[in-house]
């Protein structure tokens, strides 16, 4: 995925609750079922109520008393806990299948709820059942799903309930759309298809769909691949789709030079812009990406945004929706994640998101470097960095990932991304690879090797897909087997603890160096404002032990005045410039009703700002690896 920007608030999080939650997970695979049908209807958009309906055959000399249906608690790419279970509403059974109720009246069958996320038909004296139910839907993302009178745009995980044990079993699906609507995804290949038959219910979750009145579809070819670009405009594109569809052609290309040829005959890009609706969002598939793009084709920071969550989404097909981590596929949706190895997944595909916009000609040198200087300075003032490392954050998916938090919690402190934190160590493993084979080797050979071992010449392990799943080890050992050198001592150190990465040598292979200054604040207190907030000035974040903890300022404090003088929200930047390191500044909050007073002592400035810059001594050599990184050139 890449990110969502829209602030999510809940209730409750019940990740105490689903740790212990995995009776299901142990239950043996079954026989399959003679038949699985899914039939979506969308009669009332406006309810934001999709309607699904699971046909199910038994086998003939089935002696099973009961079959469960169960809501994923979460869903591939964004690994927090949403408990989709929380939006299905008139859960019914029937028993036997009768397409239109017009001709046949079936009678109810007895249904238990097991728990949060399961429904318990008994199936004593049928041979086959419907299950019927709504399941609310208002959210234009990569993992919720939205029907409105403009659209449905679902993604499966969110909507569709799984048998259990027979999520291995071949599923049908059939959507009748509202009328004039026209239905797309990433499996779509004739006009107006309105059936599809998966291999199993992980492919057809995995395959997001969008169904309206006005999409419009650009084509392109590239290797003898079909790409489809699909986009739902909400506002205006100011004429500039056919220069989109250009720009990701060219993204395309330079990937597919990286990568070979992808697997599939069709890909379908579906691009929302959103104009007013905040929703940012990108989502990985098989054959498919979802993109939600807040704004307007017609701005241009819109029209860049795009790209750059086209060039991360895209890198996905390989590294993460068929290479992927062991625990990536099939999942066990009773229970949070836990792998290791997203620091690969969506670290590294950041980075190469990026280098693949300096590839495809879309940024130059300055613009790519800039980019990874700005990914530099985050993860180095990060107080997160030198408590989190690589791997922990990984295993912290669940909470870190927009993760609704009901409680306060000290994340702001304690935690690091996965994204910004595996895309430097992606970066420098790669420069350090190009180093040390003087431009023989490179991650993309890593990349291309692990995806060769583990996806296309590996025998399938597990019903879901083709190939098996790495660890982070495999990972250690091709990178090093390509390198010709040991990374026990790289992984141990910048993977597994939380050093700071080698950047000097990796770095200095380029003719490059990273340069750290301060950055432009001569202050530091140690606190954060909450800029989004409307209320007063309010203090959002303590850093630890910084001079505002040492003041005993606490979050959610306002300010009222610094140095006696009132503070807002308009003059609190240009107020605080006036101090420097040392200063001792009278300080009153408001907390409880009451108003405290408390003196801060300005503390040295803690924040740099990190710069990649050219060596004056680069030499010719340094120059040609640089630009062969740069080029994706021998
Ligand atoms: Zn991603
Ligand atoms: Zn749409």
């Amino acid at each position: 995925m890449n990110r969502l920007v829209r602030k999510l608030f809940y209730l409750a999080s019940s990740l105490l609750l689903t740790a212990s939650m995995s009776a299901f997970t142990t239950a043996q695979q079954e026989r399959p079922l003679t038949s699985i049908t899914y039939r979506l209807s969308m009669t009332r958009p406006v309810s934001h109520l999709f309607e699904v309906a699971i046909e199910v055959e038994l086998p003939k000399d089935s002696n099973a008393n009961s079959i469960d249906f169960q809501m994923p608690k979460w869903a591939p790419g964004r690994y927090a806990v949403f408990d989709f279970a929380k939006n299905v509403q008139e859960f019914q059974a029937l028993g036997g299948i009768c397409p239109s109720e017009a001709k046949c009246k079936l009678s109810t069958l007895p249904v238990t709820r097991v728990d949060d996320q399961t429904w318990r038909v008994a199936t004593t004296n049928t041979d086959s059942l419907t299950v019927r139910y709504k399941v609310f839907g208002n959210d234009l993302s990569g993992t919720f799903s939205q029907l409105d009178s403009r659209h449905a745009n679902y993604n499966g995980h969110s909507i569709f309930m799984y048998v259990v044990n027979h999520k291995p079993d071949p599923v049908k699906l059939v959507i009748d759309p509202p009328a004039g609507w026209k239905i797309v995804n990433g499996w779509t290949e004739k006009p107006d298809q309105r059936e599809w038959q998966f291999v199993n219910y992980d492919l057809m979750a995995d395959t997001p769909t969008e169904i309206a009145a006005d999409w419009t579809v650009d084509e392109f070819q590239a290797d003898g691949k079909r790409y489809r670009v699909v986009v739902h405009s909400f506002g205006d594109e100011g004429g500039k789709r056919p220069a989109l569809v250009r720009d990701i052609e060219k993204i395309v290309r330079a990937q597919t030079a990286m990568w070979g040829p992808p697997e599939f005959d069709t890909y379908t890009f579906l691009i929302h812009f959103a104009a007013d609706d905040h929703s940012s969002d990108g989502m990985e598939h098989l054959t498919s990406t979802q993109i939600i793009e807040p704004g307007t084709l017609a701005e241009s920071g819109v029209y860049i945004s795009t790209l750059g969550t086209v060039a991360h989404e895209f890198f996905h097909v390989w590294n993460v929706k068929r290479l992927r981590p062991r625990e990536l596929g099939p999942w066990d949706f009773t229970r949070p994640l836990n792998t290791r190895g997203l620091y690969i997944a969506e670290g590294f595909t950041n980075f190469y998101g990026h280098l693949m916009l300096r590839r495809a000609g879309i940024w130059d040198d300055a613009q790519f470097l800039r980019r990874q200087s700005e990914t530099i300075t985050n993860i180095e003032n990060a107080p997160g960095s030198r408590l989190m490392s690589a791997e922990n954050a990984s295993l912290s998916a669940p909470f870190i990932d927009d993760a609704p938090h009901a409680q306060q919690t000290n994340l702001g402190n304690t935690s690091i991304s996965y994204y910004p934190k595996g895309e430097l160590v992606g970066m420098v493993l790669d420069l350090i690879i190009r180093g040390r084979t003087n431009g023989k080797a490179s991650l993309d050979d890593a990349m291309r090797r692990m995806y060769d071992e583990f996806y296309l010449k590996s025998p399938n392990a597990t019903y879901y897909l083709r190939g098996r799943g790495y660890i982070p080890e495999d990972f250690q050992r091709v990178a090093s087997e390509v390198c010709g050198c040991d990374f026990t001592d790289f992984f141990t150190r910048y993977v597994r603890d939380v050093e700071v990465l080698p950047y000097d040598e990796a770095f200095g292979y380029m003719g490059l160096r990273v340069v750290r200054e301060t950055a432009r604040e001569p202050y530091n207190l140690g606190i954060s404002v909450d800029w989004e907030s409307l209320s007063p000035l309010e203090i959002a974040t303590v850093r630890m032990n910084s001079p505002a903890e040492d003041a005993g300022l606490q979050e959610g404090d306002e300010i009222l005045t610094l140095g006696r003088k009132n503070v807002t929200r308009t003059n609190w930047l240009v107020s605080l410039s006036r101090y420097k390191q040392g200063a001792q500044v009278p300080v009153t909050v408001k907390r409880d009703r009451r108003t405290i007073k408390t003196m801060l002592t300005v503390g040295a400035p803690d924040r740099f700002e990190y710069r990649i810059e050219e060596r004056k001594d680069a030499t010719p050599q340094q120059k040609a690896l640089r630009e062969a990184w740069m080029k994706g050139t021998r």
